[in-house]
């Protein structure tokens, strides 16, 4: 039967991109809403038919701990809230389908793994990108070596943050969001780095950068940008901002020709191609299906004991690479990762 949800959190991509997606398949169904927001609670809660008592405010969020209808908890508020919703949610036996950045420790990754080790729950992080067909088939085509052995990797993920500030943006405060821009959308760059190259980093090195007299950047950086150097020899540049003109691309570039994908993680719009011998261009899917398909598999890892793909040791992998980034910039030196992502010495 279907897995009931208590949606935690009603900001922008839970009303517009993940709500609508809970019913589509008919096996996930919105059985609660947790918000601060009471006339949203009541137009939210009227428009997906959300009983009455299943409409809480955060203080009431242990309520859901009492009630056999809500299965699992998606957790999709500002990333420095996750790791303790998350943890109350294992301790009410509840799975987690947590909205990356998973935390913005790797200490708090940590303990959300382990509150769902000691509750037998589900935990996934809600990467999308491994949902989405381009990137699938991007995956798939680096596994079959279709530009040869990958030697430079390129990734930017910006845009330009409007006039604001930690009071009125949570974006842009640092105990909500961390550095900002890097744990945000460039997550999305490392993420490819990961996947498209089939390795972990042994080094980083990496620079911020902050403006002064900028309210948007008084606790955030404006921009990140790291080097990585893999094992098998391959480097890759990583760039990040929340001040330049909009951009999401992803560019490797093998022994025999080069996979571009630009834009590459967007909820839709994605273009891919292959240059270098034969040009190839690819139309894998729509990649709007991609927040359904995620909603699918942590569904069928409840219903079904299958494993989760992006489970939270995935998470957790990601921000040891975020803090290995800031270690770097603020030493203004390389460090050195071990394979788990830990840094060394
Ligand atoms: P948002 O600002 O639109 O919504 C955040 C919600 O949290 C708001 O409803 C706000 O009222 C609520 N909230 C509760 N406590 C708060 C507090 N102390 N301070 C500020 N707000 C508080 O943000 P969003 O874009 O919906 O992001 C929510 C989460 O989803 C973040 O973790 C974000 O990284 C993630 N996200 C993921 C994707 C994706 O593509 N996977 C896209 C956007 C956002």
């Amino acid at each position: 039967d279907s897995v009931g949800f208590a949606i935690v959190g009603l900001g922008g991509y839970a009303l517009n991109q993940m709500m609508p997606r809970f019913g589509q398949a008919g096996r996930a169904h919105i059985a609660a809403i947790v918000s601060g927001n009471p006339e949203k609670l009541r137009r939210v809660g009227d428009a997906y038919g959300v009983p009455q008592d299943a409409r809480h405010s955060y203080a009431d969020y242990a309520k859901i701990a009492a009630d056999d209808r809500i299965d699992a908890v998606y957790i999709v508020l500002p990333t420095g809230l996750h790791a303790d919703y998350a943890t109350r949610a294992f301790a009410a036996g509840k799975h987690v389908l947590c909205e990356k950045p998973m935390a913005l420790t790797s200490a708090d990754c940590a303990r959300m793994i382990a509150a769902g080790k000691r509750a037998n729950r589900k935990l996934m992080i809600a990467y999308r990108s491994h949902f989405e067909p381009y990137n699938v088939e991007a995956m798939k085509l680096m596994r079959q070596k279709a530009v040869g052995d990958v030697r430079l990797l390129r990734t930017e993920q910006s845009y330009r943050m409007g006039p604001t500030s930690p009071s009125e943006n949570w974006r842009t405060s640092r105990a909500l969001a961390g550095g900002g821009p890097l744990e945000d959308y460039g997550l999305y760059g490392m993420q490819s780095a990961l996947y498209l190259t089939n390795e972990m980093p042994e080094s980083i090195s990496a620079s911020t950068f902050r403006p002064n007299g900028d309210p948007r950047f008084a606790e955030i950086f404006a921009h990140v940008s790291s080097q990585w150097r893999f094992p098998s020899g391959a480097v890759a540049q990583l760039v990040t901002s929340y001040d330049s003109a909009g951009v999401n691309f992803a560019h490797v570039r093998g022994t025999t020709g080069a996979l571009i994908m630009d834009p590459a993680t967007s909820y839709s719009g994605q273009k891919m191609r292959i240059e270098g011998g034969e040009d190839r261009e690819f139309a894998p899917g729509d990649p709007s299906v991609q927040f359904a398909r995620q909603i699918d598999h942590f569904v069928d890892a409840i219903r079904d004991n299958t494993p989760i793909i992006t489970p939270g040791e995935m998470g957790l992998r990601d921000t040891r690479l975020i803090e290995a980034i800031y270690a770097s910039a603020a030493a203004g030196r390389t460090v050195k990762l071990a394979p788990d992502g830990r840094m060394r010495g």
